[in-house]
């Protein structure tokens, strides 16, 4: 979601040396950018980070740093590098280490109009629309080779599946209803369906592999955070709760089904064309608890299998209207307002 806010800067300054600071997961996908010139991979939450970034800007002063974190944290270390001019919210009790503070906009913001606020601020321009992403011809060659390796089928409508979720159970669609989901897009639409993962979802994702009886292909760990955006590139359809792998299809130019639970769709959910929502509008959400607190969960499981199929079907409906060669393009220009 902070995709708007580096194009928008590398907009406003199409001659500065743009670092951006992250953890494991944020850095891997940053160096997918190409807005960024340099990225500085921290510890996350580690006190080390303070002394790593200091050091890796030890010959680099930096003359603005825009801080997209809320955290108290994140502010004293961007001072602390030296930074000559800190721009952020002045949330958390840290508006004094703030050269610019500012006040955070009313009402239900998106995320990532929250970070373009901060660009605003400054006196930029900004645009929702990323119309110059464009991903690494290295990562494109090791999506392909991978999708062949795993006989990606040509004229198949290709879906990806993200079963897990960082943040906690409560973003988790149920195992059983992906299955359901698997053999239902397999056997009525013809797709070839891919289940991915990062390393630490290996569990799961095999889990999901052997439930689904053959029907689905799994590629979970064997990609990398800086392949993603190509590999999410290639298919289709993208099928994820309210996690990384659903904004980087997105801004990948891939059509997306969110399934959003505990978490608000109105603050993060990708808006574009090719990206459908589905939530229910329950007394108790969004309560973001990384566990359902009544332990029924019932926010995701009264998606039905049936329902998140009839979008998948509504999106490659839509796709073979435009025509599937052209079908990455349209989408990709028609990305506007994406996040
Ligand atoms: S309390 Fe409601 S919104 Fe929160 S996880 Fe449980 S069912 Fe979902």
């Amino acid at each position: 979601m902070s995709a708007p806010f580096f194009s928008s800067l590398r907009r406003a300054h199409p001659g500065a040396r743009v670092m951006a600071a992250g953890g494991p997961w944020t850095s891997g996908l940053l160096r997918s950018f190409p807005w960024i010139d340099r990225v500085l991979p921290l510890d996350a939450g580690k006190w080390s980070s303070f002394f790593s970034l200091r050091r890796m800007l030890r010959n680099e002063p930096v003359d603005y740093a825009w801080i997209l974190p809320n955290s108290f944290r994140a502010a004293l270390m961007v001072k602390w590098t030296g930074a000559r001019r800190q721009v952020g919210y002045g949330s958390d009790s840290r508006g004094w280490l703030l050269s610019n503070r500012v006040a955070p906009p009313g009402g239900v913001a998106h995320l990532a109009d929250r970070y373009l606020y901060l660009l605003q601020a400054e006196g930029h321009q900004t645009r929702a629309r990323v119309d110059d992403y464009s991903i690494r011809p290295e990562a494109q060659r090791f999506a392909e080779n991978l999708l062949i390796a795993h006989h990606a089928r040509k004229n198949a409508p290709l879906v990806g599946i993200h079963p897990g979720a960082f943040f906690g159970e409560s973003k988790t669609w149920p195992l059983e209803y992906y299955k359901k989901l698997i053999h239902r897009l397999v056997d009525r639409e013809g797709a070839q369906v891919f289940i991915l993962g990062g390393p630490g979802e290996l569990a799961l994702t095999g889990k999901l592999d052997r439930m689904s009886g053959g029907r689905a292909v799994n590629l979970a760990g064997k990609d990398t955070l800086e392949t993603l955006p190509a590999l999410l590139s290639r298919l289709d359809v993208f099928i994820s709760g309210d996690t990384g792998p659903l904004h980087v299809a997105a801004l990948a130019g891939t059509a997306t089904i969110a399934l959003f639970g505990s978490t608000d769709y109105r603050r993060t959910a990708p808006r574009g064309p090719w990206n459908r929502t589905i939530h229910k509008d329950l007394d108790c959400s969004p309560c973001f608890a990384r566990k359902c607190p009544l332990r029924h969960h019932n926010c995701m499981k009264q998606i039905t299998p049936e329902e998140v199929a009839s979008e998948v079907t509504g999106l490659l409906n839509k796709k073979q209207r435009i025509g599937k060669d052209g079908n990455r393009e349209k989408r990709r220009e028609e990305a506007g307002g994406i996040f």
